[in-house]
């Protein structure tokens, strides 16, 4: 028998049980806890795993989030994921998602994936640029595109 979707609502999540893994389907291919953040900064200089701990750290600040490594990169799960990086060799990029796009000479790349998802990156490469403005932007997409604040408010309602 094929797998079937279970009657649970569309809207639940489901939790791997080998690694904890929000997914927003039941056994959705995932990388099930086989990297870890220092897999993903193996032959990178020395400092850069603390750096990317740091990161990581200002990560789990947002609000209840997930942090979870993959094979080139990591990504970072509210009810959905809205950021993470990619690592580089002298550091990584902070990556994150917002509804609007940042106009800013830090924003090193972009990409577009539609109104509802507009990735920005963030070229870490020492402790200043972990800074206060960066954590603003991680908290912006934390708390739109991370917890889906667009499914709360359903067009036409007005809230108050
Ligand atoms: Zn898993």
């Amino acid at each position: 028998m094929k797998h079937r979707a279970l009657s649970a609502p569309a809207s639940a999540l489901w939790i791997c049980p080998t690694c904890g893994a929000r997914l927003i389907a039941r056994n959705l291919w995932h990388s099930c806890g086989r990297f870890t953040l220092a897999s993903l900064f193996r032959g990178a200089r020395p400092g850069v795993l603390k750096l990317a701990r740091e990161y990581v750290r200002m990560l789990h600040s947002l609000g209840n989030v997930q942090v979870l490594p993959q094979k080139t990169r990591l990504v970072c799960v509210a009810r959905v994921r809205f950021g993470g990086l990619s690592p580089r060799k002298t550091g990584f990029l902070a990556a994150f998602a917002l509804r609007r796009w940042i106009d800013s000479p830090r924003i090193v790349k972009k990409v577009d994936y539609g109104p509802r998802w507009r990735a920005h990156f963030v070229a870490v490469q020492s402790q200043d640029d972990l800074d206060d403005e960066l954590r603003a932007w991680l908290q912006e997409s934390h708390d739109t595109v991370g917890v889906q604040d667009d499914l709360r408010r359903p067009v036409g309602r007005t809230v108050p």
